[in-house]
C-alpha cells in the first residue's frame, strides 16, 4: 500500500506555512469526520490519513525529517498505515479547534460546548487467532466474525429519542465538569470533578431512544479482515484501532486486540525465523549417499545426502524459513541429520556387518572438517 505524500493529502504546497497547514487540515477533518460519515470507510480512511499528515507536518522536527527522508523517515513500525488511533486524532483537536483538548462533539455540534469534556473510549475487544506455520511464514489475510457494539442506527448513538430528545445539563452547563470549592488549612482550593448529574456527559437525555433503551448502541455481527503480517510470534498482540466496542451514549470505539496463537507443526519446529527439521537416515544412506525428500513450509523438497555424511551434519535450505516481521529477509530451514542405528538385526544382517567390523574404513577417523556439535551450531547461528 503506497502512502500518499502528506502535502498532497492536505492539498498544500511544500512551502506551506503552519497556518495554511492547520487550515487545510481543519477543513478535511470536518469534511471526513466519522460523525458526519457514519459507516463510510473511505471517509474514515481519509480522516485518518489527514490526521496522520497533519501530525507530521504540524511538527517542525517531524516535518523536516519527512522533507528529507519521506515516509521512510517516519518509522511507522509494522502494521503499515493507521499509525494513529482515533483517540490520538481527537486529542489533537484541542489544538486545531481551540478549547482545552475537549471532546470532538464540542466542535461539531451536539449539546456540549467549551471543551473540558473528555472523549470517552469504548472497551477493547479481545480475540485469539490461531495460525499455522504456513500462514505465519508468509503472512495471511484472515476474515473473522466478531460481535461488537456499534452506534445505535436509530438514534445515531446518543441514546435520545430520534437522536434529538436531549438537553444541555443544567448543573455543568454542558462542560461535564463541576467546580468544587474546598476549605483547607491553606485556604480555599478549587478542584474540578465529573458532574454527578450527567456523569460527565454534559447533556441529559429527556426521552430514551426506543431501539436501544438509551444506551446508544447495538450489538452487531461483523466480518473483519485482519492482515496478519508475516513473522508474527505466539503470544504477540496485534491491534486494530476503532474496531472494538462503542461506549454507551457516544464516543470513540475501543480497539480490537488480536492475540496470536501458533499451532504446532507436525514435523517442523520454529526457531525465530528459522525452521528446524530432524531427518533420520540409515547408515547405509549415510555411507553410500541418497536422494531424499524433506518437508518444508512450501511443500516437499528433494535434497541429496552425499556419500560419507556424518550424523549431526546440518543442511541449510536458504530462504525456506519464516519472513522477518520487520522485513529483514527470510529465515532458513535447517535440517539436522541423524544417522539411525538399527536396534534389531536378522542373523543375515548381523553376519554382513560382522564381516565389516574390522574394515579400516568403518573405524572412526574424525578430521578437522568433522566439527563437533558446538562448532556447527556456532557456524550456523552467528
Ligand atoms: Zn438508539
Ligand atoms: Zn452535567
Amino acid at each position: 500500500m503506497a502512502k500518499r505524500d502528506y502535502y498532497e493529502v492536505l492539498g498544500v504546497s511544500k512551502g506551506a506555512s503552519p497556518e495554511e497547514i492547520k487550515k487545510a487540515y481543519r477543513k478535511l477533518a470536518i469534511k471526513f469526520h466519522p460523525d458526519k460519515n457514519p459507516d463510510d470507510h473511505t471517509a474514515e480512511d481519509k480522516f485518518k490519513e489527514a490526521a496522520e499528515a497533519y501530525e507530521v507536518l504540524s511538527d517542525q522536527q517531524k516535518r523536516q525529517r519527512y522533507d528529507q527522508f519521506g515516509h521512510q523517515g517516519m518509522n511507522g513500525g509494522f502494521g503499515g498505515g493507521g499509525g494513529m488511533n482515533m483517540e490520538d486524532i481527537f486529542s489533537q483537536f484541542g489544538d486545531i479547534f481551540g478549547g482545552g483538548g475537549g471532546g470532538f462533539e464540542s466542535f461539531f455540534g451536539g449539546a456540549g460546548r467549551q471543551g473540558g469534556r473528555r472523549t470517552r473510549k469504548g472497551s477493547n475487544l479481545r480475540i485469539k487467532l490461531k495460525l499455522n506455520l504456513e500462514e505465519i511464514a508468509n503472512g495471511v489475510e484472515k476474515k473473522i466474525k466478531v460481535k461488537r457494539y456499534v452506534a445505535c442506527s436509530t438514534c445515531g448513538g446518543n441514546g435520545a429519542k430520534n437522536g434529538t430528545d436531549m438537553q444541555t445539563c443544567g448543573s455543568c452547563q454542558g462542560s461535564g465538569q463541576v467546580r468544587k470549592v474546598v476549605n483547607t488549612m491553606l485556604g480555599q482550593m478549587v478542584s474540578t470533578a465529573t458532574c454527578p448529574t450527567c456523569n460527565g456527559e454534559g447533556r441529559i437525555v429527556t426521552k430514551n431512544c426506543e431501539a436501544c433503551h438509551g444506551s446508544g448502541r447495538e450489538l452487531q455481527e461483523e466480518v473483519i479482515t485482519i492482515n496478519v503480517p508475516a513473522g508474527v510470534m505466539d503470544g504477540m498482540q496485534l491491534s486494530m484501532s476503532g474496531k472494538g466496542n462503542v461506549p454507551e451514549r457516544g464516543g470513540v470505539p475501543g480497539d480490537l486486540l488480536i492475540q496470536i496463537e501458533e499451532e504446532e507443526h507436525p514435523s517442523l519446529k520454529r526457531d525465530g525465523n528459522n525452521v528446524i527439521f530432524d531427518q533420520y537416515i540409515s547408515f547405509v544412506d549415510a555411507a553410500l549417499g541418497a536422494d531424499i525428500e524433506v518437508p518444508t513450509i512450501g511443500g516437499r523438497v528433494k535434497i541429496t545426502i552425499k556419500p560419507g555424511t556424518q550424523s549431526g551434519e546440518i543442511f541449510r535450505l536458504r530462504g525456506k524459513g519464516v519472513k522477518d516481521i520487520n522485513g529483514y529477509g527470510k529465515g532458513d530451514q535447517l535440517i539436522h541429520i541423524n544417522v539411525w542405528t538399527p536396534k534389531t538385526l536378522s542373523s543375515e544382517e548381523r553376519a554382513t556387518l560382522e564381516r565389516l567390523r574390522d574394515s579400516n574404513n568403518f573405524a572412526p577417523h574424525p578430521g578437522k572438517s568433522d566439527k563437533g556439535f558446538f562448532e556447527k551450531v556456532k557456524d550456523y547461528f552467528q
